[in-house]
């Protein structure tokens, strides 16, 4: 299972990105670790994660940052988004404001990162459908005239956490080789 000693053909760098609280640091330990927390520990102190993803013939690893909370008081720097070829922009279905915070994201993102960076926009918390905020549709077409891809996910419930990550590894490998 210890995949980190395993030989790759590509290793590259991805970030999660968006407000505090919207899931990223539970989207990721999903998807590196398959591990989910009811309770919010915005500072787990581990800066990134790694997982080998089979494309092809060839073995991906990517390299996820997650913020350490600097989210929190808009302070992520600009070498978090340094070298990044891929981002997902992650807002919370059951929280407005979240979604409406995804321009300001994207802003930075764009200011600050690769202009073919691969971006793939993620409603989270899709399980909460009691308490949805955002509908699908607008979070659809947000992506559509933003050119990203979209999906909506839920860590908790464990849907759609490896196609988001994999659309945009995917995407990625396609882009630098
Ligand atoms: P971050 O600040 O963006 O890293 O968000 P966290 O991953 O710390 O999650 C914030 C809170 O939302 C925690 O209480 C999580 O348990 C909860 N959470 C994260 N993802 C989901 C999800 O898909 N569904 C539900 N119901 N709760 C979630
Ligand atoms: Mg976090």
């Amino acid at each position: 299972e210890d995949s980190y000693e395993e030989e790759c053909d590509y290793l590259f760098k991805a970030v999660l990105i968006g407000d505090s609280a919207v899931g990223k640091s539970n989207l990721l330990s999903r998807f590196s670790k398959d591990e989910f927390r009811l309770d919010s520990k915005p500072t787990i102190g581990v800066e990134f994660a790694y997982r080998n993803v089979h494309v092809g013939d060839k073995i991906i690893k990517a390299q996820i940052w997650d913020t350490a909370g600097q989210e929190r008081f808009r302070a992520i720097t600009s070498s978090y988004y340094r070298g990044a070829l891929g981002a997902l922009l992650i807002y919370d279905i059951t929280r407005r404001t979240t979604f409406e915070n995804i321009k300001k994201w994207l802003f930075e993102l764009r200011d600050f990162s690769n202009p073919d960076t691969v971006v793939v926009l993620v409603g989270n918390k899709s399980d909460l459908r009691q308490s949805r905020e955002v509908e699908e549709d607008d979070g659809k077409s947000l992506a559509e005239s933003e050119g990203l891809y979209f999906l909506e996910t839920s860590a908790l419930e464990n849907v759609n956490v490896e196609e988001a990550f994999l659309v945009m590894i995917g995407r990625i490998h396609e882009v630098v080789t």
